[in-house]
């Protein structure tokens, strides 16, 4: 089926070409609260593009007894996603182990069933193995291993300055606690396909993507980190939209983040919601596509009002861009 032109088609064509803009400008575009300069800058091809696409032809097809397993990549870069495919008659279900996560695939119906390959954005780029075992309406299993392969991915450098009273932000130790604890957020695994053919929304329609995903990034000149999310051009007060049908899998407030949301979209994927000034969703509700979760804040570490969105996949934070621009059935 293909999908008709959106208003999402058209501002995330305006989102390109700010992208392209905000590159060319060296980070002139960069949020003002977070002092974000940005150097050297990418190249002009590593522009993300947040296009969404039609059901795509399969990069890779492998036939291995009875089943067959599409690939829709070629690899997988360091915090991205790729989608696969595995079809066979009689197919009851399929489960994935692919760098010592466990995942299972969703049903497409006609014997098939898809499923997401995530990889973080520190992982080593080589050949790693993608096992999975398969299971049939008679009872008899059978075990499938593939080569996947993640490649190098292409991530800006940042300074960023944190000032004044939440200049103690700038600690690693707070830093891994926050990480621990959202790796516990990430851990369930829910079998249930929320999401629809719409695809996934920015939380700010019409919001400009500033600060970019995996950046390594040096706090107050010495601290290193890297960005888990994208920056959107905020303002105060305004709303963010939940960016698919889910359930909200926590809120509160951490120290990083700030005001804080995640919400659960079934089959390992998650967004995340920060600097909130107001939540307006409780932990366990179910929510829908656009619905409000609160308001733009500046709390957690930052100096100035501004929209933190992450993705997680499988576990790992990944490139939300990369991510809206996949066809996801
Ligand atoms: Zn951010």
């Amino acid at each position: 089926m293909m999908p008709t032109p959106s208003p999402l088609r058209r501002w995330t064509v305006a989102l390109i070409a700010l992208c392209i803009l905000c590159t060319l400008l060296g980070g002139l575009m960069l949020t003002a609260a977070q002092e974000v300069t940005p150097t050297p800058a990418i190249p002009a091809d590593a522009t993300p593009t947040i296009t969404p696409v039609p059901r795509p032809l399969p990069v890779s097809t492998q036939v291995v007894e009875a089943a067959t397993v599409e690939f829709f990549f070629a690899e997988i870069p360091q915090g991205g996603t790729g989608l696969f495919y595995v079809n066979a008659a009689n197919l009851q279900g399929v489960q994935a182990v692919f760098l010592d996560h466990t995942s299972e695939l969703w049903s497409a119906g006609n014997d098939g069933f898809y499923g997401f390959l995530s990889a973080s954005m520190e992982q080593t780029p080589r050949q790693y193995d993608l096992d999975l075992l398969l299971w049939y309406a008679d009872g008899t299993r059978q075990s499938i291993q593939l080569p996947v392969t993640v490649s190098l991915g292409q991530f800006l450098r940042q300074d960023v300055n944190i000032t004044g009273d939440k200049a103690y932000l700038v600690d690693p130790t707070i830093e891994r606690a926050e990480l621990a604890r959202l790796d516990g957020v990430f851990a369930p695994f829910t079998l249930e396909h929320f999401w629809d053919e719409q695809g996934f929304d920015l939380p700010i329609p019409g919001g400009e993507l500033t600060s970019a995903f995996g950046a390594f990034r040096t706090f107050n000149g010495s601290m290193q980190s890297r960005h888990t999310g994208w920056d959107l051009k905020a303002s105060l007060g305004q709303p963010i939209l939940a960016a698919a049908d889910g359930k909200v899998a926590f809120t509160g407030t951490l120290e990083i983040r700030g005001g804080f949301v995640a919400v659960d979209h079934g089959y390992g994927v998650y967004s995340t919601y920060s600097h909130f000034q107001q939540v307006h969703v409780t932990q366990g509700q179910s929510i829908v596509q656009g619905q409000v979760l609160g308001t733009v804040g500046a709390t957690g570490r930052t100096s100035g009002p501004h929209f933190h969105w992450e993705i997680a996949v499988n576990g790992v934070f990944v490139d939300a861009a990369q991510f809206l621009n996949l066809w996801k059935p």
